[in-house]
């Protein structure tokens, strides 16, 4: 098996700087050091030489490192003339370096190829990386240049990074890592390209990277080197690892990859979760759906599916011929979906579960307590028809109140409950309210679905929003001595049935509630 090491760029203005950022990534578990040096102002061969020698004094001996003095036509700092930046690639290989990184279109042209593979016939260890960026999109043809790059230097370790402006495109360096052997590099830049930072290792590329902190990163889309270890479970990564992740737009703060992950540590299973940024629409889930079916190799067994996909979801199950649970078809939406070695898929919604018990724990009651309780849902979104569906199945009586009120006709129709608008709520006349409406979320915490009177100590007041995890809205209900629910509950409880839907395993609710609370804070 190819070794996958975890590379992070040092990217520092000053050598002085550069030795910090040096023992700091070492401290951080730095696998690789990429010694940027088109970021040092007023850089010379001799500034290089003295790095190379600080970063073996800072204990980095067992730590190879990279020298790249980037083009500033491919993603450089610095524009230094290309006499400097063969100079100090040359300088790094006499130095002592392991590798150095030089664009194939500069190491086409002859007098700087044999420049550099003189220096390498010099130098004890010295290895070429061969890298093409391409920062405006997809290589037309990836193998193609990989065989390329090959060809014109078979000792090279071709390096490939382009930017994936949909997560779809990310199935092309994933390929390539994935029909060809030996060390090569294949990643692809922002947010939509984070997978393959985080698969690298899985698919043996030969390195990923991962920056000191968000402000040190050298190309768009670079996670941390304390997220890819901490949240992705980098360590634990191998080849026969199994992928889960959740599809959302957006979906760099969903607090899912860190619930799920922390999860599948603590019961120590060879499980990886990822966001999955898709972008709203049917045509780019759908498409998604179908790269990971196809390529059964990726290994993924597990979905959540949040906004703008759940209808999606239910669409692309009932078109996938899949097993879809009736109680997802009766809500219209699916958020979880688990797919089989054999390539069978099954479709649930564990919201209405998660919901259901949220209140009915909270209240200390049956579901079938539930009989003719008066409940008052704010907002006719998806999370409001999945907790109506929930409510109506045991009997409650139901009004929904939404801005657009023919959304809360709609859904009052198709279950058989009353509504109103929102100018209504003044005269609100029930013992449970359930605000499913994003008012009061994080960053408009001032804001609540409700006026403070409007409040008693006879009702229930459940939240479904998390972030904050005490809403504006709990706070008027703490006031007014009302019991009061909160959206973390529900968002735990469904992650937790999620859990037992992709593993047949329980988590531990309360290393899980723990996950969320540290992430909220
Ligand atoms: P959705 O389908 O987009 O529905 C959003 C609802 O919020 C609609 O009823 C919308 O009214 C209403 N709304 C939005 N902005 C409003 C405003 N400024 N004033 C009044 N009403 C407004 O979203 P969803 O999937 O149902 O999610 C709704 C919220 O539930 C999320 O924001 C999230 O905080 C929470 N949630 C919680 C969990 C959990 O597990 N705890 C899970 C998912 C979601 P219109 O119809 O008039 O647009």
């Amino acid at each position: 098996m190819i070794m996958s090491y975890l590379a992070v760029p040092i990217s520092a203005s000053n050598p002085d700087k550069a030795a910090e950022q040096i023992k700091a990534a070492l401290a951080a578990g730095a696998e690789i050091l990429e010694l940027r040096t088109d970021y040092l102002e007023n850089l010379s061969g001799q500034m290089v030489r003295e790095l190379v020698a600080a970063a073996r004094a800072a204990g980095s001996k067992a730590v190879p490192l990279i020298v790249t003095c980037r083009d500033k036509n491919q993603g450089g700092s610095i524009g230094y003339p290309l006499k400097l930046r063969l100079d100090v690639l040359v300088a790094a290989l006499k130095a002592g370096a392991e590798f150095i990184d030089f664009e194939l279109d500069n190491f086409l042209r002859i007098e700087n190829q044999e420049r550099i593979l003189v220096a390498l016939s010099q130098s004890r260890r010295g290895r070429l990386i061969l890298s093409a960026h391409n920062f405006s999109g997809k290589f037309d043809d990836i193998l193609g240049l990989h065989r390329r790059i090959l060809s014109i230097c078979p000792s090279a370790i071709p390096k490939l990074v382009y930017t994936a402006d949909h997560i779809n495109d990310c199935f092309g360096a994933l390929d390539l890592l994935n029909r060809t052997g030996g060390e090569r590099i294949a990643l692809c830049m922002g947010e939509a390209g984070v997978i393959t930072r985080i698969l690298a290792k899985k698919f043996g590329g030969f390195v990923t990277f991962a920056s000191l902190a968000e402000q040190c990163a050298t190309a768009p889309g670079q996670l941390t080197i304390s997220e890819l270890k901490d949240l992705y479970r980098y360590d634990a990564i191998n080849a026969e690892t199994e992928l889960f992740g959740v599809i959302a737009e957006p979906v760099a703060h969903s607090l899912s990859p860190a619930i799920h992950n922390a999860g599948f540590a603590s019961l120590g299973m060879n499980r990886l979760y990822l966001p999955l940024l898709v972008q709203a629409g049917s045509a780019g889930f759908d498409s998604f759906m179908r790269n990971i079916i196809r390529r059964r190799w990726l290994n993924f067994r597990g979905l959540s599916v949040t906004i703008p996909h759940k209808h999606n979801a239910l669409a692309f199950a009932r078109s996938a011929g899949a097993k879809i649970e009736p109680l997802a078809e009766k809500i219209g939406a699916v958020n979880t979906l688990v797919l089989s070695a054999q390539g069978g898929i099954r479709a649930y919604n564990t919201d209405y579960a998660a919901a259901l018990d949220a209140i009915t724990s909270a209240m200390g009651i049956a579901r079938s307590d539930l009989k003719d309780l008066n409940v008052a849902v704010i907002g006719a979104g998806g999370v409001s028809r999945a907790i109506v569906a929930g409510l109506n199945d045991f009997g409650a009586r139901i009004k929904i109140y939404n801005r657009t009120v023919e959304k809360a006709q709609k859904l009052a129709e198709d279950f058989g409950c009353e509504y109103a608008g929102l100018d209504e709520l003044d005269k609100l006349d029930a013992r449970l309210i359930v605000n499913c409406t994003s008012v009061g979320m994080y960053p408009n915490v001032d804001e609540s679905p409700l006026l403070e009177g409007c409040l008693d100590g006879e009702m229930t007041v459940f939240d479904t929003v998390y972030n904050p995890a005490e809403t504006l809205l709990l706070k008027q209900a703490k006031k007014a001595r009302a019991r009061v629910i909160d959206g973390v509950t529900m968002f735990v409880n469904q992650a937790i049935a999620q859990f037992r839907l992709f593993t047949g395993q329980e988590a531990d609710a309360e290393l899980a509630r723990k996950t969320v609370m540290n992430c909220l804070s």
